[in-house]
């Protein structure tokens, strides 16, 4: 139902327009430090897989080449190297799957707090009918997770969570690490068949012949299939932050044009503040950790000629993921 602009703007600006009393009110908050799981299945099996696969590629990088390994020294070194970065992979994991992605409050959408907000003329807030939260700019509401996220990039079943705004900098860092322990890996098969071809294949490993031969050759494969996966996700995260777009702005792009901002302030706010070694740290936050609850959360209305305000009754499932004055173009 199409409505006159100037009709659209005395609504908006009623918190009853919102049906504020459809939902329900904030769940309440479970104790400070509660960790955040998004419960699953098919993420928690790909989340299982992604540690098993890490973990076949230690085994056969430490008991089938290194060490049968005769040279001492190339031993320790390649050792170490990987398992150093296989770890930090496995940290930066766990920590893409168990931080908030920038989840905004379940259910805050209540006319006492719409009420608060004091919006004035041209002001509208946007309400996301699936969990009842006014949404912030920029946010996006993900089915697995249930929640609105704030810069929502993509859900990811291999870390079991949303790549958002709180934790974009562990899921790069996760992708560059596999992305070097794949090539790490690879490297070192190529050395083994190298030296193995010369040698005497027995004395090559401790494993018999072909039982070294077959577990090489599935390192390989999956070292490859990583190599690729992980460094193509690599240069679009790190494209995606350099131009401050998230993956879901990239494709809605071409409906709606959006000013970037200057890109070096969006790359250190992801990685935690001014370079230094701590960006390739996992266990450092990015910058602005806490978000204020109301950040963003009230937005300038689009210009009248291009406001088109639906009834919000007439919502239907799946075509439009956000309520309130129903901007149809958001
Ligand atoms: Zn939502
Ligand atoms: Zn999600």
């Amino acid at each position: 139902m199409l409505l006159p602009a100037h009709h659209s703007r005395d609504i908006e600006r009623k918190p009853e327009y919102l049906q504020p009393e459809k939902c329900a009110p904030p769940a309440r908050p479970g104790p400070a430090g509660t960790m955040w799981f998004i419960r699953d299945g098919c993420g928690i099996a790909c989340a299982i897989v992604t540690w098993f696969l890490v973990l076949y590629a230690e085994f056969v990088v430490v008991f089938v080449m290194l060490i049968p390994s005769r040279d001492y020294v190339y031993s320790v070194i390649n050792g170490v190297v990987f398992n150093l970065l296989a770890f930090l992979a496995l940290a930066s994991h766990c920590r893409a799957m168990l931080t908030d992605p920038g989840a905004v409050p379940k259910g805050n959408a209540t006319k006492e707090f719409i009420e608060s907000l004091q919006l004035k003329p041209g002001q509208v807030v946007y309400k996301c009918p699936k969990c009842c939260s006014i949404k912030p700019d920029r946010a996006h509401h993900c089915s697995v997770c249930k929640r609105c996220i704030r810069k929502m990039d993509h859900h990811c079943p291999w870390v079991n969570n949303c790549v958002g705004e709180s934790n974009q900098k562990y899921f790069v860092l996760f992708t560059m690490y596999i992305a070097l322990i794949s090539l790490h890996a690879l490297v070192m098969v190529g050395f083994h068949f190298l030296h193995c071809f010369e040698e005497d294949w027995t004395k090559c490993s401790s494993f018999s012949p072909p039982t070294t031969v077959i577990l090489l050759i599935l390192l390989c494969f999956e070292g490859l299939l990583f190599l690729i996966f992980t460094s193509v996700m690599f240069g679009t995260q790190v494209h995606s932050i350099c131009t401050d777009e998230t993956g879901i702005e990239r494709l809605q792009r071409e409906s709606r044009p959006r000013e970037h901002r200057r890109s070096w302030r969006s790359v250190k706010e992801t990685f935690g503040g001014d370079f230094s070694l701590n960006w390739c740290n996992p266990f450092s936050g990015p910058w602005q950790p806490e978000i204020p609850v109301d950040k963003d959360l009230v937005r300038q209305e689009s210009s009248p000629s291009d406001t088109d305000v639906t009834d919000t009754t007439e919502h239907s499932e799946g075509t439009k993921d956000e309520d309130s004055v129903e901007v149809t173009d958001e």
